[in-house]
């Protein structure tokens, strides 16, 4: 019954979402609080009657309310938006990235991309991390690549690459080929390349409303480059699914962007409680590595990954560890509100994890 592709499928895993009980949920990077008050708004005004209808197929008054909302000389032509950010990236890998040469990415990042190239067949090439866990821009730019792609802050580590390095690697890499920076943590306090896309044709930048827009229950991602790029996106979408983004999310994503001074207050909220749960869980004894994201990658020496998950998970707080070779020691925690990580770093201190 089942083609032959079929069998090759090796499918992402998600934060797991378990219902045996309650949990204090920190595995996901989900935001802790609600959406604006002017989503709610627009759910409670929304007109059933609307459903009846397809929505825009191309998301124009969506992309108009990002690009204002973006400023900095970004136009709607410049904004694409799909079903998640997940979506976005699938567009992005078929469009862009060939078999004729590897895509390269860092050995660890978003764990969708090995998923997506194999899915379309693209080969890749893993660029191991530097000892410090930052990205080895130099290696990346070895040899001949079809394109490059990496989250920045990089995931899972929470790690910020500065703009100047994306530059350099801009610099000395083929304008013909793509280069994709994955800015799904970005408003938690990096600075975006998005002022790079008038110098580079080739940049890519992803973006998703699932973190810092605290609607990942709702799908919506965009990607934002120059327009030759977004057109090209169009043709891909417009051969899978005409209608990625529905009706009800493409208005609650406009008012979402016409209310960011709320995400930013809530987001600033975020990057304190981050600061001061890695404080304390320095002051006890964990490595944390430098995040500016909504999570932290953290460790203790001796301890492996696996029994601090279980741990954890036995005191009814679920957080993300990754059996990924080099890396399962760590543990990844989004960051929740300041009660659920203060009940969590009081646990961090206490419990025997041996
Ligand atoms: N990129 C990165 C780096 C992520 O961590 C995630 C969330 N798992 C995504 C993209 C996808 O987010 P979404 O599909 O919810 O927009």
């Amino acid at each position: 019954m089942f083609a032959k592709r079929f069998s090759e499928l090796n499918p992402y895993v998600p934060g797991e979402q378990p219902r045996d009980r309650v949990y204090i949920k920190l595995n996901a990077n989900e935001n802790p609080y609600p959406p604006s008050p002017e989503v709610n708004k627009v759910l409670k005004e929304f007109d059933p009657a609307l459903l009846r209808l397809y929505p825009d197929p191309d998301s124009n008054e969506l992309r108009s309310a990002i690009a204002r909302m973006l400023g900095s000389g970004i136009t709607p032509e410049m904004i694409f938006a799909g079903n998640g950010s997940d979506e976005v990236l699938s567009f992005v890998f078929f469009t862009f990235f060939d078999d004729d040469a590897p895509l390269y990415f860092p050995e660890h990042t978003y764990s969708f991309y090995p998923v997506y190239a194999d899915y379309y067949g693209i080969p890749f090439r893993k660029i191991p991390l530097e000892k410090d866990f930052s990205i080895d821009t130099e290696t990346l730019l070895e040899g001949k690549s079809s394109g490059i792609i990496f989250a920045n802050p990089n995931a899972p580590t929470g790690i910020y690459l500065p703009l100047p390095d994306i530059r350099i690697i801009l610099d000395n890499y083929p304008p013909d080929r793509v280069v994709v920076v994955d800015e799904a943590y970005i408003d938690f306090g990096g600075e975006s390349a998005i002022s790079l896309l008038g110098e580079y044709k080739n940049l890519v930048i992803i973006r998703t409303f699932s973190k810092s827009f605290c609607f990942a229950g709702a799908r919506l991602g965009f990607m934002v480059a120059n327009p030759e790029l977004i057109d090209a996106v169009f043709t891909t979408k417009n051969s899978f699914n005409h209608f990625p983004v529905d009706a009800l999310t493409q208005k609650i994503g406009i008012a979402s962007c016409n209310d960011w001074m709320y995400y930013k207050s809530i987001n600033d909220r975020i990057r304190k409680t981050r600061e001061e749960f890695s404080k304390g869980l320095r002051d006890s004894g964990w490595n944390v590595l430098p995040s500016l994201t909504n999570f932290v990658f953290v460790r203790k020496e001796g301890l492996d990954g696996k029994k601090i998950y279980n741990t954890l998970k036995s005191y009814g707080i679920l957080v993300r560890f990754f059996n990924h070779p080099g890396i399962t020691d760590f543990v990844r925690i989004s960051i929740g509100t300041e009660e659920d990580m203060l009940k969590l770093l009081g646990i961090m201190k206490g419990a025997d994890f041996n």
